[in-house]
């Protein structure tokens, strides 16, 4: 969870020059400060990280543009606002500043106020694109991740368990029966209905990694890093026991009295060549066809010996 204040980080190679900007402005932010490069886009990349980088342009190893260059290049820290604060005051160094990505120039000796306020007016936008891309990966009726949060996270961790070679479990979860749900019991059950499951599957794995979103429709997908078959089949025995503990009524359902799951699995197995994170949820998909097939309210694997 995020502190109460914004954090700034504070880039200089003199001391002096961190502590004066420090001084101004640790009042209303929480300051996190590097005297070089390196320590600097550490501190980038943690997490949770800064909503603004105030950064130095003269430093005697990488200068403030080289550390510009890196952070706007990064995909996961690009978009943190960065302020150059600079004793070059040419119209060409603020042009390059910009043209960098840098969000604003602050030119040294600064006014206090000035200072203050252009700081204020980033971190204000930031605190706000943050909250639209928020509310741009929720879904709005259950609360959980959407489909395009989900298949952001896919690619990420399909790329990070293709490096560490770990395997990546994919269950395809459906509501059974849920169009007689809606039409005999109403839209307004239907939808309260989602929302349960929703809350009830998400509450299911354990890990912060795990991520359980809703796919579409009556359709959720949860997705377990570094969880083979025998731990992803846990996970999907859990969520089928926790939503028949919900023991939302069912009485149009041909497969039992209240509300059931069905659960496609597929694992991307470690030490395999991997195919593709398309291929992954193709398999999962087809699986939880098969569930369907089979009677429903059960787990299906994308093959008969997942490993
Ligand atoms: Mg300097």
């Amino acid at each position: 969870m995020r502190e109460q204040r914004p954090t700034l980080l504070i880039v200089d190679d003199q001391p002096a020059n961190i502590h004066a900007l420090a001084k101004l402005l640790k009042d209303d932010y929480r300051i996190i400060t590097a005297t070089n490069a390196a320590k600097a886009l550490e501190l980038a990349r943690r997490e949770p990280g800064p909503d603004l980088i105030l950064l130095d342009i003269l430093m005697p190893d990488q200068d403030g543009y080289a550390i510009c260059r890196e952070l706007k290049a990064d995909e996961a820290i690009h978009a943190i606002p960065v302020i150059f604060v600079t004793a070059l005051d040419q119209a060409q160094d603020e042009a390059k500043g910009l043209q960098l990505g840098a969000a604003d120039y602050i030119s040294k000796p600064f006014n206090p106020t000035i200072v203050r306020a252009r700081v204020h007016n980033q971190v204000s936008l930031k605190l706000k694109t943050d909250l639209l891309e928020q509310i741009a990966l929720q879904d709005g009726l259950t609360e959980i991740p959407n489909r395009r949060y989900f298949d952001r996270k896919l690619a990420q961790e399909w790329n990070r368990q293709s490096r560490h070679q770990q395997p990546l479990s994919l269950l395809m979860i459906d509501i059974d029966h849920f169009k007689p749900y809606n039409d005999h019991y109403g839209h307004g059950a239907g939808d309260d209905c989602l929302r349960r499951v929703a809350q009830a599957l998400q509450q299911v794995p354990k890990r912060a990694a795990d991520l359980v979103a809703r796919y579409g429709g009556e359709e959720f997908v949860a997705l377990l890093p570094e969880t083979d078959s025998i731990g992803a089949r846990q996970v999907a025995g859990r969520m089928q026991e926790a939503i028949h503990a919900l023991a939302l009524p069912h009485a149009y359902s041909p497969v039992a009295d209240r509300i059931t799951i069905s659960i496609g699995a597929s694992v991307s197995l470690a030490g395999q060549p991997a195919t593709s994170s398309e291929a992954l949820k193709q398999a999962a998909d087809q699986a939880l066809y098969q569930a369907k097939e089979q009677g429903r309210n059960r787990l299906v694997w994308d093959s008969p010996n997942p490993s």
